[in-house]
């Protein structure tokens, strides 16, 4: 039986770090669902598909597919490997809208939810322990400040030499994505009844991840 960890919380909380380090610890696939919205906000763009009508519309002749190389995912958009091209701020805020719309949620939510099935996964997200694994093994809410999760997310894009933006503009992204991200209509981030609230504001990376690798072999045992 596959075991299934799914970790939510806003960006910037350290989800994708601490989720792919957990699942190496447990030999767990690393599952990252924003890189598969990041994949059609960036189909999207490409064919200037702006409106809600001709995103859905495009949806059709779109296949973001998952391969593992090396232990790392990649992200496939008609055939394409897009994994490097993703993390752009004009990517990351389409992202966001296009994450609003139902039928982009219901194109995605098969390809994860056979993922979970068919491997022991580390999954994070907005809504994998509300929506897409409510039956997980173990669900974590990973959070932090604003200030402390711009900050990372800067020294980020630093060290990716991903230039043009500013602490106080990416600070000024964030906070606009967690109001997207959390008020929206469809699959809103929020922490599910069950999670566990793990809060990353003081700790630093090593911290972060021994506490999670606690919480989560003492659930994974019970
Ligand atoms: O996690 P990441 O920042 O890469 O996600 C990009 C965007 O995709 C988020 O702002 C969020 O709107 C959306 N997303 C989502 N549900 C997920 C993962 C990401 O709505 N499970």
């Amino acid at each position: 039986m596959s075991k299934n960890i799914a970790i939510d919380g806003p960006s910037g909380a350290g989800k994708s770090t601490l989720a792919r380090r957990l699942a190496a610890k447990l030999g767990f696939i690393y599952v990252d669902t924003g890189a598969l919205y990041r994949a059609i906000a960036l189909s999207m763009l490409r064919r200037n598909a702006e409106t809600e009508e001709q995103i859905i519309g495009s949806l059709p002749e779109l296949d973001v597919t998952l391969q593992y190389i090396d232990g790392e995912q990649h992200v496939f958009a008609n055939g394409e490997d897009v994994s490097g091209l993703i993390r752009t701020p004009e990517v990351t805020m389409k992202a966001s809208r296009v994450s609003a719309i139902p039928e982009v949620r219901k194109y995605l939510f098969d390809l994860q939810q056979n993922l979970a099935r068919e491997n022991s996964v580390v999954m994070d997200g907005r809504d994998i322990g509300t929506v897409v694994l409510p039956n997980a093994d173990v669900k974590i809410f990973l959070t932090a400040s604003p200030e402390k999760r711009a900050m990372r997310r800067w020294l980020e894009m630093q060290e990716k030499n991903i230039v043009g933006q500013t602490y106080e503009e990416v600070l000024a992204d964030v906070i606009r994505r967690d109001e997207q991200d959390m008020n929206r209509e469809i699959a809103p981030l929020k922490q599910a009844d069950d999670a566990i609230l793990v809060d990353t504001s003081d700790l630093n990376l090593e911290e972060s991840e021994k506490l999670l690798l606690k919480v989560c072999k003492e659930n994974l045992e019970k």
